[in-house]
């Protein structure tokens, strides 16, 4: 029940709501109260498109008449596509949204209904659109393909002198570098354009206008010329070369004995210890006892790196007392670079091992046999220029029995050791 003097509101799907709660009421079931009726009627209302800007006020009865040419008011599409559309906006609908429209394509100019010109747009092979490698080109869809293959500055081209790949528009700036690309010579020879890699060879070789030196040129000849010149230079040089030549050499020989000597230094044993390897054995002793005062000499060798100059001596057919018996061995103290620093006599004990090369080490049996100087003996004084010829030792160091009876020789080589020792004073 509505009380009388209430308004009914129209909400904005055009139905009458309660006042009170704002419900949809159903127009034709209010209560017909023909009083309130008449005066509910006959109230001033708006065009239920109010908000949307009709201006239209009058008595709600004149309402219905209103809405049926109320441009704001929702009619059929009337292409009948189905929407309802403001009568306002029918005209716009019809042109641009209505899917039953006619419509041309903006880019191919082909008529088309609207559903189908949505469909055909992003596929127009007339629309301009952007080339997909960047290149900032925009060229239409049915190009895109032609474009990237034949005109886009980014596709990639073969440098046409190394064949390697490159965008079309850093191709010119790698010929600048690629070492294959051909150059003109620098010093302007004849010679036709060479690739960059081949130049240096280029003017090393084949240049006929390089300045090359004369191959003379380590030996001390300065001449620098073409290769033509060069030529004439070298045919008419011998004599100058040849000297050139020659005093190089001399140089180098001079380098060569300095190289040796000190190689000599380097090489030099300072230990104290010599292991004297006596080859040929066989031949030796041979001779030894055919001709008379075979005496053979080891390397020589030093004390320590500073110390006395040593060499050993062995008469394998013996010497003085054991002369034909037996096997002699001497120490000579020879002249020394340090002898001045010295202290004499000298004073080292010095031992003589003969080693048994026996296949068992544990059944080996070496002769040793070792002496301290006798400080009186003339022998180890220091010793002058021109020295002594027979040094200090043991004439009976072994006999020839002795050698046949162990293994002192195998393989035609003799073992022996001369170990000087300073600290030592009492000989084993
Ligand atoms: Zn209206
Ligand atoms: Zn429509
Ligand atoms: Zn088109
Ligand atoms: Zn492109
Ligand atoms: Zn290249
Ligand atoms: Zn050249
Ligand atoms: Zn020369």
């Amino acid at each position: 029940m509505t009380p009388v003097g209430l308004l009914f509101k129209v909400n904005s799907e055009g139905l009458f709501t309660c006042p009170v709660n704002a419900s949809p009421v159903d127009y034709a079931k209010i209560y017909p109260d023909p009083e309130s009726e008449k005066a509910i009627m006959g109230s001033v209302v708006y065009c239920i498109h109010h908000k949307e800007g009709c201006q239209w006020s009058d008595e709600l009865r004149k309402l219905k008449a209103h809405l049926n040419t109320c441009k704001h008011d929702a009619v059929l599409c009337a292409a009948q596509c189905g929407a309802m559309i403001p009568r306002v906006l029918m005209q716009d609908h019809l042109r641009y949204t209505c899917p039953r429209r006619r419509a041309n394509c903006e880019h191919c100019h082909k008529e088309f209904s609207g559903s189908a010109l949505e469909e055909h747009q992003g596929n127009c092979g007339h629309e301009p659109v952007y080339c997909e490698n960047k290149c900032g080109a925009k060229v239409q869809r049915r190009h895109t393909q032609q474009h990237i293959q034949q005109h886009c500055s980014k596709r990639l081209v073969p440098c046409r002198h190394c064949g390697q790949r490159y965008t079309q528009d850093t191709v010119t700036a790698h010929g600048a570098t690629c070492s294959r690309a051909p150059v003109p010579c620098p010093q302007r020879c004849a010679a036709a354009p060479v690739p960059r890699d081949e130049l240096d060879a280029h003017l090393r070789d084949h240049c006929t206008a390089a300045g090359v030196s004369c191959a003379f040129r380590d030996a001390g000849c300065r001449f620098k010329g073409t290769r033509q010149a060069l030529d004439r230079h070298t045919e008419e040089s011998c004599q100058q070369h040849l000297a050139l030549v020659s005093a190089l050499a001399t140089r180098q020989a001079r380098q060569l004995e300095s190289l040796r000597a000190a190689v000599a230094r380097l090489s030099v044993n300072c230990s104290g210890a010599l292991v004297w390897r006596i080859t040929d054995w066989a031949a030796k002793m041979a001779e030894a006892k055919c001709k008379d005062g075979v005496e053979l000499l080891s390397p020589m060798f030093y004390t320590s790196q500073h110390g006395y100059k040593l060499q050993a001596s062995l008469f394998l057919n013996g010497n003085g007392a054991g002369e034909g018996t037996h096997m002699s061995v001497y120490i000579k103290i020879l002249p020394g670079e340090y002898d001045a620093l010295l202290r004499w006599p000298f004073s080292h004990t010095v031992s003589f091992t003969l080693f048994d090369q026996s296949s068992s080490p544990d059944r080996a049996c070496n002769i040793v046999e070792s002496f301290v100087p006798d400080p009186t003996w003339k022998n180890f004084q220091r010793p002058s220029k021109e020295p002594d010829a027979l040094g200090f030792g043991f004439p009976r160091f072994v006999s020839h029995e002795m050698l046949k009876k162990r293994n002192f020789v195998k393989d035609d080589v003799m073992f022996l050791r001369v170990k000087v020792d300073p600290s030592k004073i009492v000989a084993v």
